[in-house]
């Protein structure tokens, strides 16, 4: 019988999401609409749904985009050649790609005036995957049996760098295999993983020892949730990833008597909630509900230009 439900934070929006959904938000309220944004702004439907009824035009291609129009970056960046592109076109631009992944950009193209190799660890086709990949020449490397067909110009001058939203121990499996084959990789100071990521899959980790299951809130194109549903399975508990209440089985508490929550860094809490709501509603009436906060996150970055000044009326 299900007694408890342990919400874990830190979890949901990050400092990076939470920037790039404010950036459309004020680009609605200052500009003409409809404003057009490249790709998901986040990868999470009920966000970019909820931008959408506001007046927000999601588009893949630029080609799509009516010359002279605003066009928003999404958060997991853009390639060179799209800006170039943007450019051309004429189209008025506000990135809102994540500080973050910026960093990582410049990082590649530090390395490759150099005259460094680059290995970028990631997963293919990813949005941020496809910017990063388009700042300069680069190998991507998603998993370690890749590590051994690598070829380089020369072993002596290589450098590592990683997608922001990676699992952190299948990557330094990687990691440790390319260290093997390349003695002297470089790799960044910090870790191109973002903090987000990070303290999301270790609080995800702490709750697995508290609990029997555990659902995590997030989108099937969302990698950071995929990585909390590997973290928890890779720490012994099993997990599910849902995109809101409407998936939740009732089978699946059959002999659980603590369940998880986590949410991965594109949910809005509301979501969450909505999912304790129906546990509550159909398993257990009188499950307890308790928190476990296993750090706080006081991480802020500023935001463009473009949309700086203005007041948006609350979500
Ligand atoms: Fe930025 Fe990390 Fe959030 Fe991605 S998950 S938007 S890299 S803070």
């Amino acid at each position: 019988m299900l007694e408890k439900i342990i919400v874990v934070s830190p979890r949901g929006f990050c400092a990076g999401v939470e920037r790039a959904i404010e950036v459309v938000e004020k680009a609605l309220e200052i500009y003409q609409k409809p404003v057009y944004v490249k790709h998901q702004i986040v990868h999470n439907e009920h966000v970019v749904r909820s931008l959408e009824a506001k007046g927000a035009v999601f588009v893949e291609e630029l080609e799509e985009v009516p010359s002279e129009n605003i066009v928003i970056f999404s958060a997991h960046g853009i390639s060179p050649a799209v800006r170039a592109e943007a450019e051309e076109r004429g189209l008025r631009v506000i990135d809102a790609t994540c500080p973050l992944v910026t960093k990582v950009h410049l990082e590649a193209l530090k390395y490759h005036r150099e005259g460094l190799s680059i290995i970028l660890i990631g997963h293919k086709g990813h949005q941020e995957v496809n910017g990063t990949m388009g700042v300069v020449p680069m190998t991507l490397v998603e998993k370690v049996e890749d590590v051994a067909a690598i070829e380089v110009e020369n072993p002596q001058k290589v450098a590592c760098l990683t997608q922001t939203t990676l699992s952190l121990d299948d990557t330094r499996e990687i990691f440790n295999a390319l260290k093997k084959k390349f003695p002297k990789v470089v790799t960044p100071a910090g870790s191109d993983i973002c903090y987000a990521t990070q303290n999301r899959q270790n609080a995800v980790k702490e709750l697995a020892k508290r609990t029997d299951l555990i659902l995590v809130v997030g989108s099937e194109m969302s990698s950071n949730s995929q990585r909390l549903v590997e973290t928890s399975i890779q720490s012994g508990t099993p997990a599910y990833l849902i995109q809101d209440r409407s998936a939740i089985q009732g089978t699946w508490f059959t002999g659980v008597r603590a369940v998880g929550v986590s949410s991965g860094a594109s949910v809005p809490d509301v979501l969450v909630e909505g999912v304790i709501d129906h546990i509550k509603r159909v398993v257990n009436e009188n499950v307890v509900v308790e928190l476990l906060e296993v750090l706080q996150e006081d991480v802020q970055f500023s935001l463009p230009k473009e949309v700086q000044g203005v007041t948006v009326n609350p979500r």
